[in-house]
């Protein structure tokens, strides 16, 4: 759970006579998701960090993880306090949980006086007026297959950082059995190409230097034959328009990881050489199960070209342990998947049910002493393959990336999309310089500033 602003973030602070506060669940997609709601009312709204405070509300839900719903009730038995001392104070919520509960939410918590969904939100403007002129329990929850996204053409006041993401498209087309996300978020949308040229624009124009495409599967971008330009197309048109950054992309659903864009790799001065690919099973009986449309062998197959396109790529994954029906050979595939890739970093949880989706349907559930006994011995296999695939860098020099500093210690990233650690002055913020790498260590480097 994040607030949009920090304690002390002075460049949000604009002249605006009401305060906003924005709580973040979940993933970066919602991290993006409240900027644009920030955006949206900067004109009439400045950001607070502080909820006691605020004359507006907005609480941006994930329902990826578990026990979404509980989380966002029991936040919002704390804000009715608020209420009480500030009762014009607007309560809002938005995102995923917002779309699954819908008008529910109004039962549940009175003190809510509006729910939007992910399209829902690009309204709020509307919504805030509405509210001001009286109006009550504002829901907006249609999820529509011909949405456009909005441009939003208000520069929204940075924190002087120097990566920023860009949603590319949303929704997904995919429905994975364990997955919520084509219920809540819809069908897959791509925003045009000018639209998001234009982004990374004044982004680059407020000084970011590292750019993350976002979206649930950035990799079947600009799919419909309407949208004109595909992944690999809009990756060379960035490329070309911004050869000075670092570019990079997520999340990618391996069935649509072409070759085209394998390609890119290597061959893009700006595409860094990281990707995310989940795997989410080595077992192609659990793979079918989850409805992931590719088999283990395809999957290395992916790997192996893009090792072939990008010898030094990084490649990092997520995994579920204990899906309905994994056996005991169902698991020791996934493990032995792990040691043929060798990624440098894995994202692992225990299998959990998201209520409405196939999978929370399925027979044959796996004991919850098992899901963890396996996920401890997959963690266990993990940290011993990331650390040795960490200590190739060490004894190598480096461009990285100055991301941050603080008392004299520097945070740095490599292209590979390893944090590198530093001595040395802030100056260096936002700065590419070279480093030796002194040593690994389990999810970072330590590094040297060469003069
Ligand atoms: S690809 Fe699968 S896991 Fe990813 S968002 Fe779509 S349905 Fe969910």
């Amino acid at each position: 759970m994040k607030s949009l602003v920090r304690e002390n973030d002075e460049i949000l602070v604009n002249s605006a006579p009401k305060r906003l506060h924005i709580i973040t669940f979940g993933c970066q997609m919602n991290e993006y998701d409240s900027q644009r709601m920030a955006q949206m009312l900067m004109d009439s709204y400045r950001l607070t960090p502080f909820p006691e405070e605020a004359d507006l509300i907005i609480v941006n839900t994930c329902s990826i993880r578990e026990k979404a719903e509980h989380k966002l009730y029991s936040l919002l038995g704390r804000l009715k306090g608020l209420k009480r001392t500030n009762p014009s104070l607007k309560i809002g919520v938005a995102g995923c949980v917002a779309q699954q509960l819908g008008k529910d939410l109004f039962e549940r918590a009175p003190q809510v006086d509006f729910v939007m969904g992910p399209q829902g939100l690009y309204d709020l403007k509307r919504i805030v007026r509405c509210l001001e002129k009286g109006e009550e329990r504002l829901l907006k929850t249609e999820l529509n297959e011909d949405f456009d996204i909005p441009y939003i053409d208000v520069p929204l006041p940075r924190r002087g950082d120097v990566r920023a993401f860009v949603t590319i498209m949303q929704g997904c087309d995919n429905f994975c059995t364990y997955c919520i996300v084509p219920f809540v978020r819809g069908r897959e949308i791509s925003r045009p190409v000018d639209d998001i040229l234009r982004e990374i624009g004044s982004l680059v124009d407020q000084g970011v230097k590292d750019v993350t495409l976002l979206g649930q599967n950035v990799n079947s971008y600009g799919k419909k034959p309407s949208e004109g330009v595909d992944c690999p197309g809009l990756l060379k048109e960035i490329d070309r328009a911004f050869p000075g950054i670092r570019l990079r992309f997520t999340t990618s659903h391996p069935k649509d990881l072409s070759d085209r864009l394998i390609e890119c790799f290597g061959r893009l001065g700006t595409l860094c050489e990281h990707l995310h690919l989940p795997v989410q099973s080595g077992s192609d009986r659990i793979l079918k199960r989850m409805n992931r449309r590719y088999s283990r062998a395809e999957y290395l197959q992916k790997v192996e070209k893009l090792r072939s396109a990008c010898p030094d790529m990084t490649i990092t994954t997520d995994l579920i342990v204990g899906f309905p029906g994994e056996t005991e050979e169902d698991f020791s595939q996934t493990m032995s998947l792990l040691e043929k890739v060798r990624f440098d970093q894995a994202f692992a949880f225990k299998f959990s049910e998201r209520p409405g989706t196939a999978a929370a349907r399925f027979p044959e559930k796996v004991a919850e002493d098992v899901k963890s006994r396996r996920l401890t011995k997959l963690l266990e296999l993990q940290n011993q393959i990331g650390l040795e695939q960490y200590r190739r860098f060490e004894g190598r020099v480096c461009q990285v990336l100055v991301e941050s500093s603080s008392r004299e210690k520097l945070t740095a990233r490599t292209r590979e999309n390893h944090v590198v650690n530093l001595e040395g002055g802030s100056n260096l913020v936002g700065r590419l310089i070279n480093v030796y790498i002194e040593r690994a260590c389990h999810h970072s480097l330590v590094g040297r500033i060469l003069h």
